[in-house]
């Protein structure tokens, strides 16, 4: 195994190392440096972590035991293969304390995949507006998640529906929901450069690490896609955490990159005869991103109204 190589970046902040005084706890050594919205990474805060698939929560595990979130999962995880996924991630949340959300395991892939496909916005729509319920029910402070990547649909409509769900609790409460994702395929120490002062920041100890390394290998139904992250990065990238800062201001839309990975990968399963068509950014993540930005935005007139 390689080296770890030390992590060699400065922010502007105070290292939070200083102000950070989590309630005592099994995990309190869990890292070795922190620094970002230390406010949030205590222990006192209230935390969600919304993710589209059982399994992403290994890719947080050291702030899942620190933060110990509410967590809500869109899908099973049951992919082409429809061997639901989701007692692993049960397992893992037991131990650490960590809750299930009220939505967990909500659709099988296939159905949000065709969900998607069709244009059926109002399933999308529903659940982030319980999302907001739960928020709310939940006096949650700080949610993190799956940031959209071009990658898998699933993953993007998830982070369009954490977007919608806050703006709706922000609305609909006052309540000031920070919004935090951590990408799921692009390794965590690609994106030190633009590490921005709100985002929070962490570095497992080697216990913490080890035990996140355990579980990934445990996870035998991820067994490729575990094979796939380290191949992409050293183990050692993994030590590093780091959940970056949503902007608020910024709109719903998920993907303004280069032409989406799944619309490749869709082309080529089209031209094998797995689908007869296309999952499109243009065509099916856009309009979604569309419908609930205005749904949020509607909320917004409600509220108005109500007052
Ligand atoms: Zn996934």
């Amino acid at each position: 195994m390689e080296q770890a190589t030390p992590v060699k970046f400065q922010l502007e902040t105070e290292p939070a190392s200083s102000r950070f005084q989590p309630q005592p706890d099994v995990y309190s050594n869990s890292i070795t440096s922190l620094y970002g919205q230390t406010e949030f990474a205590s222990s006192n805060a209230r935390a969600a972590l919304v993710i589209a698939h059982p399994g992403h929560e290994l890719l947080v595990h050291g702030w899942l035991e620190l933060a110990r979130p509410c967590v809500f999962v869109l899908t099973d995880g049951s992919g082409r293969t429809n061997e639901p996924r989701l007692d692993t991630t049960t397992k893992i949340l037991n131990e650490i304390g960590a809750k299930p959300g009220s939505i967990y395991g909500r659709l099988s892939d296939r159905a949000a995949y065709s969900a998607i496909l069709n244009r059926e916005f109002d399933i999308f729509i529903r659940l982030a507006k319980e999302l907001a319920d739960a928020f709310i029910a939940e006096r949650i402070d700080y949610v993190a998640g799956d940031a959209a990547e071009g990658h898998s649909p699933t993953h993007d409509v998830c982070r369009l529906i954490i977007n919608a769900a806050v703006k709706i609790t922000n609305q609909r409460s006052g309540q000031g929901v920070a919004n935090f994702e951590f990408p799921l395929v692009s390794p965590p120490i690609a994106n030190l450069a633009a590490l921005h002062r709100e985002d929070i920041w962490l570095q497992l100890e080697e216990k913490a690490f080890a035990r996140k390394m355990a579980l990934a290998k445990g996870y035998t139904t991820l067994t490729s896609e575990v094979s796939a992250a380290l191949s992409r990065a050293s183990a050692d990238a993994y030590r590093i955490e780091c959940l970056h800062w949503v902007d608020g201001i910024s709109d719903t839309r998920s993907w303004d990159g280069e032409r989406p990975f799944y619309e490749d990968y869709g082309e080529k399963q089209v031209a094998a005869g797995y689908y007869d068509r296309v999952l499109r950014y243009h065509d099916h993540l856009e309009p979604l991103a569309e419908a609930l930005s205005s749904c949020a935005e509607k909320e917004h007139l409600t509220n108005a109204e109500a007052q």
